[in-house]
């Protein structure tokens, strides 16, 4: 027992150390191939990140070596001298090189370089640097310096596209990304769809690293990053005037960051009572501000002036909701004597939602004439466009057409407002087309899982069906072991049985009420040499036969030499035992087997001694054995066909 214990214990030891040993070479493996510190990544980021000054920096590096031509290069780089730049950065890509990061620089500076002189990079050097970068982890995951790579190329909506397909393949690639990388380049997709209006995919992006980011440990930088997916989502909800659900991410936005003492999402609030405004609830429009207020002291006070500016134009508009104009008016007063004496500005187009609010006062107090002039000129602003303000001025300004009877511009404003509409509906049915084909993706996906677990399940009836085998060839193995311990001549067991019988007696002690008999074939010799060998063979077998069905199940009988018996009956009476040697002496008589050179019968007989054990472990079964062949001896001395029962 004690030894089989110790066999699994180096089983698992040994197994630990095979797991230990395979983690430790793939660690060994990564950092060598991957991270080992690059001395040019040490001088490049300096440069690139702190703007450390390279003519300070000497060129150790050997004459005519890869990394020398490198420097060389980035000192022309950063003088501005392209063409020598490239010169160099070509000597080094023919020259011999050890650093993990310089392939990856040269392309990323021949392609900073063609940026530098053409005002745009080139897609495939782009492509050839990411794939470059994987090589290296640290580079994979600088996000200046993918930042600097991918905005290269996405310079246009056209080009976007382009720059979107070689991010999604770069981070297809996951080994070499950490989790805060993935996120940053999976936002920075979303953020280029939703600037081209790809609003289903840009909102499926977002999703993602909303998914994979949320309810997670995560640095401030993950938070951020989980944060800016959170913003952008519901502002898409804006856009598809979605109201409601747009406030109810706001708020959990600002909720969340409260908890997290971080006061920067106070714009949440502002986007907030913007979608209660809306959709005209005064009373949540006003909760929000009141939020805001609640985080004002801690804004950063560079913005706090503006953002104050803002909450006056928020309660204005909350005011003007509500019938309150002399209220409204003086709030939009302090909001525009902001604007008037300020130039400072926290956020784009802050002044036009003022002058907008100024129009709706004004139509509130039935002066017409002037919310015309002031609406109609605001349109003229280009960047109300930009802001998406268009829709809501034309609203307001239908509604002052309609009280003043302008009846062609009414027409007019409703053809405009339609053709607003119609786009809009086709960027709609564009977004929900593409968001079907994103659910058909996530639906094949499933079924492809499902595929893959019914393979599994597959590997699972395989694995039993095996386990089935398995135990059906111990079965077989155990069965031809037993046969091992059978005589092959007579079908009793063999002296292998005895050698383990008296192994588990040594270890177990010989058991209480246990009768050892030996049994032997009386002159045997001369039976073989009258009838010949192969009838005593005979003999032996009918002896065995005997033997077997008088015994009881239980009882083991052993042919322990030529002619010679062994029978072990456990957990027997003494008279019992000495029964069956009497049952055996009577069906051997009843055989009548002819043995005309006996000298004691004119059939076959036989001797036997028996012992008789009734105490555990008086004596070892060897011991017995012995007894029982002594007793055997006496039967034989006092002349054969007996029985000697003798326990000392
Ligand atoms: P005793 O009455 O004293 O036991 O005399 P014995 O002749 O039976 O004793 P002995 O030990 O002198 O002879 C045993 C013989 O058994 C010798 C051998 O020829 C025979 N024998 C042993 N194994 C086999 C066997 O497998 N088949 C046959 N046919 N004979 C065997
Ligand atoms: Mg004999
Ligand atoms: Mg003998």
């Amino acid at each position: 027992m004690k030894n089989k214990r110790k066999k699994y214990l180096f089983l698992c030891i040994g197994i630990l150390g095979c797991v230990l040993l395979g983690i430790a070479t793939k660690s060994f493996f990564h950092y060598f191939y991957h991270v080992k510190e690059s001395e040019l990544y040490k001088i490049e980021t300096s440069y690139r990140i702190e703007n450390q000054d390279l003519g300070l920096i000497e060129n150790s590096y050997e004459e005519g070596s890869g990394e020398y031509y490198f420097l060389e290069g980035l000192k022309a780089y950063d003088l501005g001298n392209y063409v020598i730049a490239l010169e160099n950065f070509e000597k080094a890509d023919k020259s011999s090189a050890k650093d993990r990061a310089l392939s990856t620089y040269l392309l990323y500076y021949r392609n900073l370089c063609m940026w530098e002189q053409e005002g745009v990079g080139d897609v495939e050097l782009v492509e050839a640097t990411l794939k470059e970068a994987q090589k290296y982890v640290p580079l994979a995951n600088d996000q200046d310096f993918l930042w600097n790579l991918i905005s290269s190329v996405s310079l246009s909506a056209a080009m976007d596209k382009k720059a979107i397909a070689l991010i999604e393949d770069f981070i297809s690639d996951e080994e070499h990304l950490e989790l805060g990388t993935w996120a940053w380049l999976k936002n920075y997709i979303a953020m280029l769809e939703y600037n081209n209006e790809e609003y289903a995919n840009s909102i499926r992006n977002f999703y993602d690293v909303e998914v994979r980011l949320e309810d997670k440990k995560l640095s401030p930088e993950m938070e951020y990053e989980l944060q800016y997916a959170k913003e952008y989502i519901a502002n898409i909800y804006v856009v598809f005037e979605n109201y409601e659900k747009a406030a109810i991410l706001y708020q959990e936005i600002f909720d969340k960051s409260l908890q997290k003492k971080d006061y920067d999402s106070y714009a949440c609030c502002i986007n907030m009572a913007s979608a209660y405004l809306e959709i005209e609830d005064s009373n949540n429009a006003r909760k929000a501000i009141e939020n805001l207020e609640k985080v004002f002291d801690k804004i950063d006070p560079t913005y706090a002036p503006e953002v104050e500016a803002t909450i006056f134009d928020l309660y204005a508009n909350i005011c003007i909701m509500e019938g309150k104009l002399e209220e409204a008016d003086s709030y939009l007063k302090k909001a525009e004597a902001f604007y008037e004496n300020n130039q400072g500005r926290a956020f784009f187009g802050g002044d036009i939602f003022i002058v907008f609010t100024r129009g709706k006062l004004l139509l509130a107090q039935n002066n017409f004439k002037e919310a015309q002039s002031v609406l109609e000129e605001l349109l003229k602003n280009e960047d109300v466009e930009y802001l998406g303000l268009e829709t809501e001025i034309y609203d307001v300004l239908k509604e002052i057409y309609q009280k003043t009877n302008q009846k062609d511009k009414l027409i007019q404003i409703y053809e405009t407002i339609l053709e607003h509409e119609e786009k809009f509906i086709t960027t709609t049915q564009r977004e929900y087309l593409r968001f079907s084909e994103y659910y058909r993706e996530n639906f094949e996906l499933k079924t492809h899982n499902m595929q893959l677990y019914r393979k599994n399940l597959w590997s699972i009836m395989a694995l039993i069906f095996i386990s089935i085998i398995l135990i059906l060839v111990l079965v077989m193995v155990r069965f031809l072991s037993k046969r091992n311990l059978i005589d092959q001549l007579t079908g009793v067991y063999n002296r292998k049985k005895l050698n383990l019988l008296l192994k588990k007696y040594e270890k177990k002690g010989t058991p209480s009420n246990i009768a050892v008999a030996m049994l032997d074939v009386d002159y045997f010799k001369r039976y073989n040499d009258t009838y010949g060998h192969p009838a005593g063979d005979v003999v032996l077998q009918e002896v065995s036969t005997i033997l077997k069905t008088v015994v009881r199940r239980k009882d083991i009988v052993i042919r322990y030499g030529g002619e010679e018996f062994l029978m072990i009956l456990e957990g027997i009476k003494q008279n019992d035992a000495e029964q069956i040697c009497h049952n055996i002496y009577d069906k051997l008589k009843m055989k009548e087997i002819p043995h005309s050179t006996s000298e004691v019968s004119e059939f076959v007989t036989m001797s036997m001694g028996l012992v008789f054990q009734k105490d555990k472990n008086s004596k070892s079964l060897e011991k017995l054995i012995g007894n029982a062949d002594a007793n055997l001896y006496q039967a034989k001395e006092a002349g054969r066909n007996q029985l000697v029962v003798n326990n000392n």
